[in-house]
């Protein structure tokens, strides 16, 4: 992925590459707009743009040692602070992260002052820094205010609200735009070649899940009854990879159903589902999990 693979927002993308290419890169930036439009995967793919060693265009080449490193998460230049971040850094559970703390903005501060990887500079994304607890966007503020030579921070924010002013006087704000219907249609197609990359386990379990599919008459989910979603979340809840392999089944149906319905929650449902997918990966109770979410896929299917 690259900033041509960045979905509407040709004003922000504009203003980016410009700045790239006068060398007029700012040292903090606020990208705001509502949940989900793609101000985080802008930020990756802009900083990706930074480090590229084999720059294009304005663009990454998505292939490098940097940019592969930088979409693992790898790379020692860019760190992305959000809740998975700080749950590591406080050795804390996912679910606990609620607001972005003061410790992860001293840890912040403490990684932006060591020498660079790269011998360029250094990116941090801050994620829902509209979180931040008053302490912690205090102490950010001091950062922003002597910015540590050749670093650059990227605030993501759903809004200008809730930061400071004197935050929001620092920075170079981006604003991002709704996305309209033929934006969320090719967004939905993307997401999901990567649930389908990600999911990928062993033939054996897709045959299993046909069978299970195909014993469970679920092609129609307005009739399926609360009896059989027990027992079918019983049957997948064996596997962890299985019940992967059953939500990119079901997201798929829930996709085609909602843009052949032109359902204006499509977008909302994928960003759910795609938070969901991740979480489960971590401990949760696959059980409980998979009775909601096939709970709401029902709800959602007979709303539609
Ligand atoms: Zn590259």
């Amino acid at each position: 992925m690259s900033l041509k693979n960045v979905l509407g927002h040709n004003n922000a993308i504009k203003i980016l590459k410009n700045e790239i290419k006068t060398n007029s890169v700012k040292h903090s930036y606020i990208f705001h707009g509502i949940k989900g439009v793609g101000k985080k995967f802008t930020a990756i793919q802009f900083a990706k743009v930074l480090f590229c060693q084999n720059r294009q265009k304005l663009d990454c080449c998505d292939k490098c040692n940097s940019c592969t490193k930088i979409d693992k998460q790898t790379y020692p230049d860019v760190t992305i602070v959000d809740f998975n971040f700080q749950a590591n850094f406080l050795e804390e559970k996912i679910e606990q992260q609620k607001v972005i703390k003061i410790d992860v903005i001293r840890e912040v501060q403490r990684l932006a002052s060591l020498t660079s990887y790269s011998g360029i500079q250094k990116v941090f994304i801050i994620d829902s820094a509209e979180t931040m607890q008053r302490h912690a966007a205090n102490s950010l503020l001091k950062i922003l205010e002597e910015p540590p030579k050749n670093c650059i921070f990227i605030l993501i924010s759903t809004g200008l609200g809730m930061l400071p002013k004197t935050i929001l006087s620092r920075c170079e704000l981006i604003k991002f735009l709704p996305l309209n219907i033929q934006q969320l249609k090719s967004i939905a197609a993307d997401k999901l070649d990567v649930i389908y990359e990600n999911s990928f386990g062993s033939i054996e379990n897709i045959s299993y899940l046909e069978k299970i599919i195909a014993n469970f008459e679920i092609n129609n989910l307005k009739n399926i009854s609360y009896q059989q979603i027990q027992t079918l979340s019983d049957e997948l809840s064996k596997d962890k990879e299985l019940t992967k392999f059953f939500m990119f089944y079901l997201i798929e149906k829930m996709i085609k159903k909602m843009v052949y319905d032109k359902s204006e929650s499509l977008f909302d449902y994928l960003e759910q589902f795609i938070k969901y997918y991740h979480l489960v990966e971590y401990n949760l109770d696959l059980k409980l999990f998979l009775d909601t979410i096939l709970t709401n896929a029902r709800i959602l299917w007979n709303k539609n």
